[in-house]
């Protein structure tokens, strides 16, 4: 039997590549605490990226937790339901209210439009996410803040080198924060950063991220352990090496399904918006009411065949316990996200997936969406309908 294929696999450097590096930290014995690696790579990251002000970080949620912190963001936060838990989870976690909108139904970031309905008094920062590395509508969000006198933080974590009309996606708002977990497209093993604006920002942020240590002896703020270490960073310094091919495979590959998957009625590909270099971080789907079956179904019937999709995201965050009892978690206030996040499905799409790949799992989807039973010995599964 063929390997299972997996929505994602990391992207992982030859193995003797590394040797060298791990070579030079055992001589050196600096293992962290912005060692010659951390700086090397914080530099050279900030310069690939197309940004002057980048903080590097364990993770992204502790990432996104500092940068609450470090902009001091009380009371209210406006934030999506269509992403990874950690968003709104660092909203909690700093003992703020997270306040969901809806999002849009192209692009499935935030919807602007919705923002200025959830403004209260309270309300101190809006924290949107570009989703699937999609930017969201940066300038709306940016007239909105100023108007109100909000902090933007942006949950860049699946933007990695997204550009917009030629320049970073990472340069807006007050704070953007990336993560280098080892799903996402670039990975340190587990890693993270936050890209400010200026100089002092960064001073503050990266005190914060070494328990608020200004100097040797002098605390300045309650900080937290936040530091990304010299073997996280000597990987992130030989995946530079890597990263600029995988992102070409990653948009063959999703060329590949935009061809592969055109004309099946009742499914949608993910837009790549005109004006945006892409990263292809990930390939979502939309399956609505005329497919041939449900989004469920297809989700299940790939299962046999060893392809294991993901419903990113399903389901909402507004429909966890700790978040379904807000006033802005009550279901029907946000239909757009419901319906997405009921029709979602994330393909496979990783740089080592093979064309011959896409093309048995579109193939499959296309069986599919002709009613055909693409695996009859396997479909032995059931989908529980509610009230059933
Ligand atoms: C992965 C992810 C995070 C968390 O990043 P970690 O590095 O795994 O802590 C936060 N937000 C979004 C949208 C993510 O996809």
């Amino acid at each position: 039997m063929r390997d299972n294929i997996y929505v994602t696999s990391p992207l992982l450097p030859p193995l003797e590549e590394f040797i060298p590096y791990l070579e030079q930290i055992w001589q050196s014995k600096h293992l962290t605490n912005s060692g010659p690696f951390h700086q090397q790579f914080e530099a050279a990251l900030a310069k690939y990226l197309g940004v002057e002000y980048l903080s590097l970080f364990s993770n992204g949620t502790l990432a996104l937790l500092t940068a609450l912190q470090a902009l001091r963001v009380k009371g209210e936060v406006i934030t999506t339901p269509y992403s990874f838990v950690a968003t709104a989870h660092t909203i909690l976690w700093n003992s703020l209210k997270p306040v969901f909108v809806d999002i849009d139904p192209k692009t499935c970031n935030m919807d602007p439009r919705k923002i200025e309905a959830a403004i209260t008094p309270e309300t101190t920062a809006i924290l949107p996410v570009h989703c699937y590395g999609i930017p969201c509508n940066v300038d709306e969000i940016q007239r909105i803040a100023d108007m109100y006198d909000l902090r933007v933080i942006y949950d860049a974590a699946h933007a990695f080198g997204v550009k917009e009309n030629g320049s970073s996606i990472l340069t807006h708002g007050d704070l953007s924060i990336l993560s280098f977990h080892a799903t996402k497209v670039f990975n340190t093993v587990e890693g993270g950063a936050i890209i400010c604006q200026d100089a002092k920002m960064k001073k503050r942020i990266d005190d914060l991220k070494n328990f608020g240590f200004a100097n040797e002896t002098t605390v300045v703020a309650t900080g937290i352990n936040g530091k990304m270490n010299e073997v996280q960073a000597a990987f992130g310094m030989l995946q530079l090496q890597h990263i600029d091919q995988a992102l070409l495979n990653r948009e063959v590959i999703y060329k590949r399904y935009v061809e592969k998957l055109a004309g099946i009625k009742g499914l949608r590909i993910l837009d790549k918006p005109q004006n945006i270099e892409w990263n292809y971080a990930y390939t979502p789907i939309f399956i609505d009411e005329i497919f041939a079956c449900s989004r469920d179904e297809l989700y299940e019937s790939l299962k046999p065949h060893n392809i294991f999709t993901r419903r990113y995201f399903y389901p909402l965050i507004s429909e966890f316990p700790m978040y379904r009892g807000l006033p802005s978690a009550q279901p029907g206030l946000m239909p757009v996200a419901e319906k997405v996040s009921a029709s979602v499905l994330c393909l496979p799409i990783y740089p080592t997936l093979t064309l011959d790949e896409v093309d048995m799992i579109t193939d499959l989807i296309r069986e599919k969406s002709l009613g055909h039973s693409i695996s009859p010995d396997h479909c032995d599964f059931k989908l529980v309908l509610p009230g059933i």
